[in-house]
């Protein structure tokens, strides 16, 4: 019999398109990562009839299904009702006490009466059993469905990806475990060498049906090698981490994280380890580069603070660059990078600064700076200033995003001692200047 397990997504907005079903996505990995094997993937707007057919055809092919959505207080959430068709037709839904307890505890603790149609919401098929909440007010259900000789589990969990999770973690996990067959995976991040130089290096780590396997993804300049194994877990874990090291030997330095961790998160910490602090002064940018900054948790301790100077006159007036470097260099320009940086040393008194200046597009290139052409200066207090000169590919969004990135990175070498390193994207040497 089939042992693969079936997800089905519940509502009519992801039918519509309105919302992305990433409850799907974010299931079918979770399913391999605990040695399950996703089967198929459907998605069916809120109607009685359709979702009955959808889950009885999944139940009767598949030793297990995950329905999540349509668990909610008001008429248009039918999971209930199709659970109820599929796993005992002809009977009615029941109300089930400990549903009504955690329901009413739910709305007294929030000091609010309760709508009578949330009771809807602690009733379940005969014969199933809900599952706990304790981020929402939707219990999941677990029932059983038996057609002949084949027996499925089914699992109706929220659609809310903050309350789905949580209870897949702790209540469907445990049952279909399978630690004979996981797959287990990790990411590790790089940035500063084009993607096919990186597979150049990986080599033959990369050929098609190594075990594990070992691809790459490219996004904005972070290239990710994504490393999977297959088999009972402490083996697949064991020739994951293996593998990793082996990517880890070839690949050196220009790897900063593993598994999601953000490259500003990694140059936060590598200041706040020194006792540092961080400043930034962007045009190009407008502010990204501080909101990726500022998206870490906890940045407070080392970036003090940034200047959005986007015309000539603010960055004059606001850090200090000379009127005459601007005029002769122009805005876009080493020396103009290079001031902004110094500026906002000075303004903000930090350790170090990082400045961004460019042609983002689609207007504003000439023939000397071409749309994608940006100067990103990093300036130490205590040691020298670096200038590189990029030339990002891609739309205005592409180009700022990369930017943003880049001088993270620029960031990250600096305190590497690598200043100078060429990365992916710059043009000709780093230019430094000496601490004045
Ligand atoms: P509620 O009690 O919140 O109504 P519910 O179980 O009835 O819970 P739905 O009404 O189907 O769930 O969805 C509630 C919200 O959860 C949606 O508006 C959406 O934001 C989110 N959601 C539902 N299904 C998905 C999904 N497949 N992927 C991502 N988000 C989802
Ligand atoms: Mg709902």
């Amino acid at each position: 019999m089939n042992c693969a397990v079936a997800i089905l997504s519940v509502g009519d907005e992801l039918v519509l398109g309105q919302i992305e079903d990433t409850n799907a996505s974010w299931l079918s990995r979770a399913l391999q990562s605990i040695g399950r094997t996703p089967g198929e993937r459907r998605t069916v707007g809120d109607d009685r009839a359709r979702l009955a057919d959808a889950l009885r055809t999944l139940a009767s092919t598949h030793a297990a299904v995950i329905v999540t959505g349509g668990l909610g207080p008001t008429l248009d959430d039918l999971t209930r009702e199709a659970l109820l068709d599929v796993v005992s037709p002809g009977a009615v839904l029941v109300e089930d006490e400990a549903g009504v307890e955690h329901l009413r505890g739910w709305f007294e603790k929030r000091g609010r009466p309760m709508p009578a149609s949330n009771l809807r919401q602690a009733m379940r098929p005969p014969n199933a059993r809900l599952l706990a909440n304790p981020h929402g007010t939707a219990p999941g259900i677990a029932a059983r469905a038996t057609f002949d000789a084949h027996v499925c589990e089914i699992f109706c969990l929220p659609g809310p990806p903050n309350e789905m999770k949580p209870m897949f973690d702790n209540l469907v996990a445990p049952v279909l475990r399978d630690d004979a067959n996981v797959v287990a995976t990790a990411a590790l991040h790089s940035i500063g060498l084009g993607e096919s130089t990186l597979a150049e290096r990986l080599g033959e780590l990369m050929e098609r049906g190594r075990e594990p396997s070992v691809g790459t993804t490219a996004s904005d300049g972070i290239v990710s090698i994504r490393v999977r194994a297959t088999g009972p877990r402490n083996a697949a874990q064991a020739a994951l981490e293996a593998t990793i090291a082996e990517c880890l030997s070839r690949t050196g330095n220009i790897v900063y994280g593993r598994d999601g961790e953000p490259l500003a998160a990694v140059v936060g910490r590598m200041l706040a380890e020194r006792n540092l602090t961080l400043s930034t002064a962007e045009s190009c940018t407008g502010g990204m580069l501080g909101s990726f900054i500022t998206d870490v948790a906890g940045s407070s301790a080392w970036y003090m603070g940034g200047a959005v100077t986007y015309a000539n006159e603010r960055k004059i007036a606001d850090l200090g660059v000379p009127a005459a470097t601007i005029e002769t260099h122009g805005a876009v320009s080493h020396e103009t990078a290079i001031a902004m940086a110094r500026g906002a040393l000075a303004r903000f008194n930090t350790h170090l600064a990082i400045a961004t200046t460019g042609v983002a597009g689609p207007g504003g290139g000439s023939e000397a700076k071409p749309v994608g052409t940006v100067y990103v200066a990093v300036a130490a207090r205590d040691g020298d200033v670096f200038s590189r000169r990029f030339h990002f590919p891609g739309d205005r969004t592409t180009v700022r995003r990369r930017t943003a990135h880049l001088a993270l990175a620029c960031t990250r070498f600096a305190l590497l001692g690598e200043g100078a390193r060429a990365l992916l994207w710059s043009e000709g040497e780093a230019v430094r200047v000496e601490r004045a």
